[in-house]
């Protein structure tokens, strides 16, 4: 009778600490720039087919070694998140709703059928991590440790199938905000020829594949003058997300009230945790329990439904059209200045200071939990 061996799943409680010897110098906070800096140490873990997932090891940053034949190298079979963890009033490490980053990783991994892993104890191994390296979390406004834990298949085969091999490993760089000089309009050149994503496709999950067909629209739109690509799909033209971040847009109606708009999730979307939090805290507007910094006189009605760009023009030529943003771990909550769409602009509401008063006030709330500063249903969570 053949035993069934149990393989062993991620164990964060047997992790080897290994230190690197010298300690890089942390760069002047103006002088970051965004993924450029590693921290001094990374978290790794390794699967193979026999054993399961090996001992986890946190270790000096430093290159890996793969076979050129790795799956990861020639079917990109690697899912990521993209986390920061934030320095509180206290001083200490927090990081925001981390459980939901993990739960997604879990599903983009399942996507690419790459060994599954148990979450929690990734998020262990993460926290271990961030506390180790806390000296790399600038303690000022607006900076943070941005966290990409990453899953690459490392089967040293090129058979077309999934990975049986893997390898799990957590980097961190120090970052500082999005818009250095402060909030600035971002513009968004509409593209629907090339598409993000597809019903039944991808993108919901967050796979490398989503990434790599982005560059060539996004450089095309850098060459005509915009920021971002504002992703289109389908006959109608409705807006999925834009660039790495979801899409909100704001409506005044008869009675004064505002609607707030974002697509569903209807699989052709990156579910964000931004994009969840806003839900939440411009739902219960004016309850004023979640969104105390707008006036009494905003009432907001949040909606998740298909958005296309007629909707957008006719909101616009009608003068209902108050405020586009967009939101991410990124930049947190970014108001939209500018959308070309074939021959046609769209020129959004002027605003102060870079954002528009919702997307400021959303803006404010949230950097306000995520730094430690507002307590608001556990989401911040000291490490
Ligand atoms: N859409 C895409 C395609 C993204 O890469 C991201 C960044 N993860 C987002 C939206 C925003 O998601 P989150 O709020 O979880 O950062």
């Amino acid at each position: 009778q053949a035993v069934v061996q149990k393989l062993q799943d991620v164990d964060a409680s047997k992790v080897v600490v290994t230190l690197a010897e010298s300690l890089k110098p942390v760069p002047p906070p103006e002088e970051l720039v965004f993924g450029q800096t590693f921290t001094d140490h990374m978290v790794m873990v390794t699967y193979d087919p026999v054993n399961g997932w090996g001992t986890p090891e946190i270790k000096p940053y430093g290159p890996i070694s793969l076979d050129p034949a790795s799956s990861i190298f020639q079917y990109s079979t690697s899912a990521f998140e993209g986390m920061k963890a934030y320095v509180g009033p206290d001083g200490k490490p927090r990081l925001f709703r981390p459980e939901l980053n993990m739960l997604r990783m879990k599903r983009s991994t399942a996507r690419i059928a790459l060994p599954a892993f148990d979450a929690d104890e990734l998020l262990k191994l993460i926290k271990k991590l961030v506390a180790l390296e806390s000296r790399w979390i600038p303690n000022l406004k607006g900076h943070s440790l941005y966290i990409r834990p990453t899953i690459i298949g490392t089967r040293p085969s090129i058979g077309v199938r999934a990975s049986d091999h893997a390898i799990l490993y957590v980097i961190c760089c120090p970052t500082g905000p999005y818009f250095r000089t402060g909030p600035k309009p971002v513009s968004l050149l509409a593209v629907g020829e090339q598409v993000r994503s597809w019903p039944g496709g991808t993108g919901e999950f967050k796979l490398s594949i989503n990434y790599t067909p982005t560059f060539h629209p996004q450089q095309l739109a850098a060459e005509k003058g915009y920021d971002q690509c504002l992703w289109l799909l389908g006959e109608d033209s409705h807006i999925t997300e834009a660039g790495a971040m979801n899409f909100f847009v704001v409506v005044k109606r008869d009675d004064d009230h505002l609607d707030v708009y974002t697509p569903p999730l209807d699989g052709t979307i990156l579910p964000g945790l931004t994009r969840a939090s806003v839900l939440t805290l411009a739902a219960a507007h004016p309850g004023q329990t979640t969104l105390p910094y707008l006036p009494h006189t905003l009432k907001l009605h949040t909606h998740e439904r298909l958005i296309t760009m007629t909707d957008l023009f006719s909101w616009h030529a009608s003068g209902h059209l108050t405020e586009i943003f967009l939101v991410g771990t990124a930049a947190v909550v970014a108001t939209v200045g500018r959308v070309g769409f074939g021959d046609k602009v769209l020129e959004a509401p002027k605003c102060e200071g870079g954002l528009g008063p919702v997307a400021r006030a959303l803006y404010d709330r949230l950097t306000d939990i995520q730094e430690g500063k507002v307590e608001f249903q556990g989401w911040s969570v000291p490490i």
